[in-house]
């Protein structure tokens, strides 16, 4: 296999080829209606340079290392053609229209041997769609998208993916809190990697706009291009194409419950069409099992994207997708089946999750006590998730000593109710839990949260050892490589209890 730079590879500009677009190219931040995109320009970066890179993703795209102007924003070749997404969405609830790629920008899709990928900058610049803001992003949050997006693929959890983090150069003003304490941080550019960054909110604009025409156009791209199974000429291969959706969609959210992720902004305009996590913001993972919890301090009064609450949200988030399909179909009554279709398939990825967590053998009905009780009991003392799960596949005898490592406050676990529960998952699995099954569902490393700030705070001062060392670790996430136990398979330390970019996200980023 030859290992080439990015003019070798082959260029596609499918989207804007086969979708209506704006005719003027770049340009101020406006409203843009009827078009699907946007041509723009990035904006060169005064001194970009390469410092993460994923070898597996650039393997795939069969692309050496290196290639720091264009990664950067700085140039682009030939057969590229850079442009903006259009998109609305619905934001905490509330019809926003217009969002659009603020500062992202696609430079084109990469056609391979068995698909076609799309490469996209963020923070390279304004476009058409940055509204009040600098199209800019900060090293912290591309760490974030850089380390997440690579690990959750590894936890077999449906995401896009990265390939590189290139620094800018460049300082970016941000106030982290919104709390009128801006400060300056080190500008970087993530390129991320999907099949398309297609969005709910891609569809919501052209409906909301009344423009029928460009819905058909952008739904008929969608599917000859991604999902060439089906057909979208009538109300049936619509329908066939909807459910796909909805029920990757809850298979992606029921990876996430499984895995303790919390996305933290499920808005409209952050679900992707293919059902892949997308728009890596405020996001956090469970440390303790506390199904309320939500990182998005935006968000921490009502917690409409508390972990407990995803999978509903799912289902709102579908509904609005549906909706949007509506002027296009005969019969909208048949778009109630979509989400019945959506339903469905969460529960049969939930019992299936719970099967494997818990290595129980021909999972039913009869189970759901079991579940419920445990929810309950993983909630009445602080208590480590990943380590409660991953530690429950080890145990010899249904003991709650064997599992006092994942409790804060070994004083307080109660031993009572966990030995009755566990005495009755024991009985189930006949002694027996299926143990593999456990270890595959159950990672024993994830990025806590506090993990990924260790690494921002090396990196702002300079140092990526941090980075480097999660990106390894983090490959193999069901491995128990002993040799980073102590360091890594670990609760919440308590400085990060309160710390800001731990317990506190914002979207600034
Ligand atoms: P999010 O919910 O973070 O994915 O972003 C919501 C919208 O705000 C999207 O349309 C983004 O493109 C836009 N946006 C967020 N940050 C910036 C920024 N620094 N510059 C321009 N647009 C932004
Ligand atoms: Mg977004």
């Amino acid at each position: 296999m030859t290992v080439a730079g990015m003019e070798k590879l082959e260029w596609l500009s499918r989207f804007v080829d086969q979708t209506p677009g704006d005719r003027e190219v770049g340009g101020k931040p406006r409203q843009v209606p009827g078009v699907c995109w946007s041509k723009v320009s990035p904006t060169a970066p005064p001194n970009p340079k390469l410092i993460l890179w994923s070898n597996e993703m650039a393997d795939k795209l069969n692309l050496a290392r290196g290639n720091d102007s264009v990664l950067g924003g700085g140039s682009v070749v030939d057969g590229m053609q850079p442009y903006a997404q259009r998109y609305g969405g619905h934001q905490f609830g509330n019809w926003a229209h217009q969002l659009g790629d603020g500062r992202a920008i696609t430079l084109g899709e990469v056609k391979l041997p068995n698909e076609v990928l799309e490469l996209q900058l963020k923070g390279a610049g304004t476009t058409p769609y940055s509204r009040f803001a600098d199209g800019k992003a900060v090293l912290r949050s591309s760490i974030r998208e850089f380390l997440c997006s690579e690990a959750m693929f590894h936890l077999n959890v449906p995401t896009t993916r990265a390939l590189s983090l290139v620094t800018t150069g460049e300082m970016v003003v941000r106030d982290v809190m919104y709390d009128g304490n801006p400060a300056p941080e080190i500008g970087a550019v993530v390129c991320r990697v999907a099949p398309s960054f297609i969005r709910f909110g891609s569809f919501q604009i052209h409906t909301a706009d009344g423009n029928y025409d460009t819905l058909k156009q952008l739904l008929e791209h969608t599917v000859k291009n991604h999902f060439p199974q089906h057909s979208v000429a009538d109300d049936n291969g619509r329908i066939n194409w909807l459910t796909q959706v909805a029920q990757q969609t809850a298979i992606m959210i029921s990876h996430w419950m499984r895995v303790g992720f919390v996305h933290g902004v499920m808005n409209t305009d952050n679900m992707s069409i293919h059902g892949l996590t997308i728009d890596y913001g405020p996001y956090g993972w469970l440390e303790d099992y506390d199904t309320n919890w939500t990182p998005n301090t935006t968000d921490a009064s009502r917690g409409r994207y508390r972990y407990g609450q995803q999978p509903q949200i799912g289902a709102w988030n579908i509904a609005r997708l549906a909706e949007s399909i509506a002027p296009l179909m005969d019969d909208v009554e048949l778009l109630y089946k979509v989400l019945e279709n959506y339903d469905a398939k969460y529960v049969e990825s939930q019992n299936l999750m719970w099967s494997n967590k818990l290595g129980i053998e021909d999972f039913s009905e009869n189970d759901e006590s079991l579940i419920v009780e445990l929810n309950e009991i993983l909630q009445e003392v602080e208590t480590d998730m990943t380590i409660f799960f991953r530690l429950l596949s080890s145990i010899a005898s249904p003991e709650i000593t064997h599992l006092s490592d994942a409790f804060y406050n070994p004083e307080n676990i109660p031993h009572e109710k966990w030995n009755i529960w566990l005495n009755k998952w024991w009985d189930r699995v006949e002694g027996e839990p299926n143990r593999d099954k456990m270890n595959n569902a159950n990672p024993k490393y994830v990025l806590r949260n506090w993990m990924a700030q260790l690494a921002i705070d090396g990196a702002n001062q300079g140092d990526y050892s941090i980075c480097e060392e999660l990106y390894e670790l983090l490959k193999n996430p069901y491995s128990e490589q002993p040799e980073f136990e102590e360091k890594w398979f670990k609760k919440r330390p308590e400085w990060a209890r309160h710390r800001v970019g731990c317990s506190m996200l914002s979207c600034s980023s």
